[in-house]
């Protein structure tokens, strides 16, 4: 076989041709014979049970009739027609139909000659039948191998219409094992081959194609998952090193006054374990030669703020500017107010840019910014604007990352000639597995501890109709002293109907809470951001009881004294979103409640959402639960991460075997950064061959 046999287009293996090819590429992006090898099959079947017609049972899997079209029928519907064989075998009679491709069945199929159609069947009033049936001619289905486990390659409807069936893609299939005797260059090293006691590649090609038993089919799939997913890993952890060894940071050498000062006399509690052990990991980054990316994973509530605050000390004791960059105005004012406080005693030079900065006060900050007497901004994405201009920007966070994209990042990044340490920071956990994949190249750390004292909040779930008591519950906490968030959803779809929710919501409220024994602020996004932020200031100071708000309030919004958190129409909402507006209660010493309202109909992952909400306040646990119900692909990042391209693992399920390929992967590179080593070879060439297809390794920039 030749070296490069596997990158022939596909149009010359024999059974392809230039028509079918076309439809491979566009189709299943299948360009080359490697391409089609790493077609995995969805799934498998059982071809070696025939059902008879008399025996069918209403919704079975696919299954397999023998028998012969007797006639064929036209059956006028709604839009155009249908095609309708009527397919007999000695137990009884059954339809095949076909609502497209009408044409090439009947100039294909003949009539009364012996045929296996395979599909899945339909029951209608105690007739069966079984819409765009798989058929193959007795004759030649009795000469090919059939197996127990028969594969069923993924497929598209334009495929099936044009007669690329599964069983031709399984013939083709056949005909690159038999040109090349069935042997593949091995894509790992023996090493991990015998620790791992994985099937070689040839033979785990051949038997993902052609199981010659269940076992040997699974072992098939454990090999091919973890070789994928442990390329994938490599690659990550490659570009983290190269980014490590390349780009210089501004080594933090000093733990210096502002530092300690604040450490020593300062700090207004005990941090928590997690936090300390978090600020070492920042500690150390700082302190190598290496530029800092790293993200920062923490519960709302877990104390990421004073962190944050703890590693511009660390900058500013090091002679360098820092920026805290938040995804919105209300955020910034917070982080502003809660910084100035933090710092009060230190000495430092702290301001605020956002969108409603008055331009005379702009000024003002870009000048001191470039002459570097400002040390400390805090802003919105008005830090990303070109006019602003640091002096030496040593250190940026941002918070809430999920709400900026990539390139809002990367802009802050090229701030300076040389780029910043980079701290990002997430209260949206993302499941392990996940961020593994997706910002594999960052190095994370986690606050997975909550300050002391938290008590869990209580989460209920109540009907609309039972709204009255839920009021009396309000009146109850507001006559302890508390305050109460109502929030209503907003999309952006639905935005009139929702604002009228709001609106509604408010006016009911305000008269069931009235005047001048309540006072309720609201807050949504159609308001300017100067009254937004009047009304949030009354609710932070303690003026208002109640906050009727959209969900601008989701993120980062910190009033201690708030204890319960109403989410209107709150099957509408995302577990994500549910506990990031939880989130903004519970962060005082009281008890605090969330009480989810809705009517009586729910679907099945709505049911599943409050069930999880009422269950846990666990941020890790109920990302778990989002991802299984959502899938990888609604969860930021992963669209540019390319983990939904995946050939044969599957980022939920195969977590084991994902912490196992992360683990040699880094293993390997420990002990042979260069993958020189004779050793490693395999591994090296396939990491460069892989390295060349960018359509796959869209990881590589
Ligand atoms: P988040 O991680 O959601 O940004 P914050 O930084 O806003 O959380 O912190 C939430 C609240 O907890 C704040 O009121 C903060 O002052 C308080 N807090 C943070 N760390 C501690 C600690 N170690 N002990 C007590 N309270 C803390
Ligand atoms: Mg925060």
């Amino acid at each position: 076989m030749k070296s490069n046999y596997l990158q022939t287009p596909i149009d010359y293996l024999k059974g392809v041709g230039p028509n079918r090819a076309d439809l491979l590429r566009k189709e299943l992006g299948i360009h080359t014979y490697q391409d089609l090898i790493n077609l995995f099959p969805n799934r498998y079947i059982d071809r070696t049970q025939y059902y008879k017609i008399k025996g069918l049972q209403p919704n079975t899997a696919e299954i397999q009739v023998i028998g012969k079209i007797t006639k064929f029928t036209e059956v006028a519907q709604k839009r155009g027609k249908r095609l309708v064989a009527t397919f007999v075998d000695d137990t009884g009679a059954m339809e095949l139909v076909w609502f497209r491709g009408q044409k090439w069945i009947r100039e294909n199929l003949k009539l009364n000659t012996k045929y296996v159609a395979f599909g899945k069947t339909n029951a209608f009033g105690g007739k069966y039948s079984m819409p765009h049936p798989d058929l193959e001619p007795l004759e030649e289905h009795e000469k090919n191998m059939r197996s127990a486990m028969q594969p069923v390659y993924p497929s598209t409807e334009k495929l099936s219409n044009k007669g690329v069936s599964n069983r031709m893609i399984s013939k083709i299939m056949q005909q690159i094992f038999i040109d090349t005797n069935g042997r593949f260059v091995e894509t790992l090293s023996q090493n991990i081959l015998s620790e791992l006691k994985l099937i070689s590649k040839s033979e785990a090609l051949f038997n993902i194609h052609f199981p010659k038993s269940q076992e040997l089919l699974s072992k098939a799939q454990f090999r091919l998952k973890f070789e994928e997913l442990f390329y994938i890993q490599l690659q990550l952890i490659i570009k983290n090193l190269i980014h490590k060894s390349k780009i210089k940071g501004f080594p933090f050498d000093k733990v210096g006054t502002y530092f300690n000062t604040f450490f020593k006399e300062h700090l207004p509690f005990d941090l928590t374990g997690a936090q300390k052990r978090v600020l070492k990991e920042i500690r150390a980054d700082l302190g190598s030669n290496a530029q800092m990316n790293r993200l920062l994973q923490g519960d709302v509530g877990s104390g990421k703020t004073i962190v944050a605050f703890m590693s511009t000390l660390m900058a500013l004791d090091n002679g360098f500017q820092a920026c805290l960059m938040a995804p919105t105005e209300i955020l910034s004012v917070q982080h502003y107010n809660g910084l100035l406080e933090l710092s009060k005693d230190l000495n430092i030079s702290i301001e605020i840019l956002t969108g409603s900065t008055k331009t005379s006060k702009r000024k003002i900050i870009h000048e001191k910014l470039e002459s570097g007497e400002l040390q400390l901004l805090i802003g919105t994405h008005a830090l990303l604007e070109d006019k602003v201009k640091f002096k030496n920007l040593g250190l940026a966070i941002i918070d809430e990352q999920h709400r900026f994209g990539v390139a809002q990042r990367s802009k802050l990044w090229h701030k300076n000639t040389s780029p910043p340490h980079v701290l990002v920071m997430t209260a949206t956990p993302i499941p392990r597995t996940l961020a593994m994949s997706v910002y594999g190249d960052l190095d994370i750390s986690i606050i997975d501890e909550l300050p002391p004292g938290r008590k869990s909040i209580k989460t209920v779930h109540r009907y609309d109709k039972n709204r009255l008591n839920v009021f009396r519950f309000i009146r109850d906490e507001i006559k302890l002293g508390r305050q109460v968030y109502v929030v209503y959803p907003l999309i952006k779809e639905n935005e009139k109907m929702d604002y009228k929710d709001l609106m509604d919501g408010h006016e009911s409220l305000s008269r069931d809470f009235p005047m001048p024994e309540y006072q309720i602020s609201i807050v949504h996004g159609k308001m300017k951001p100067a009254d937004k932020e009047y009304e949030m200031q009354r609710f932070i100071k303690g003026e208002t009881q109640i906050m009727v708000a959209t969900t601008v309030i989701e993120v980062g919004v910190n009033v201690p004294n708030a204890s319960v958190m109403i989410i209107e129409s709150a099957e509408r909402f995302g577990l994500s979103q549910l506990h990031q507006l939880r989130g903004r209660v519970g962060r005082g010493a009281e008890q605090s409640y969330c009480i989810l309202m809705t009517g009586y109909k729910l679907s099945q992952d709505s049911k599943k959402r409050l069930e999880t909400m009422v269950k846990t306040n666990d941020g890790f646990e109920i990302a778990e639960v989002d991802l299984r119900l959502r899938g990888p692909g609604d969860i930021m990042g992963t669209q540019q991460s390319g983990v939904l391209n995946l050939k044969i693992a599957d980022i939920i399920k195969d977590n084991d075997i994902l912490q196992h390929a992360r683990y040699h992967a880094k293993n390997i590179l420990n002990k042979d950064k260069s993958l020189s080593t004779p050793e490693n070879l395999p591994i090296l060439n396939t990491y460069k061959s892989l390295s060349k297809y960018k359509n796959i390794w869209n990881y590589i920039s």
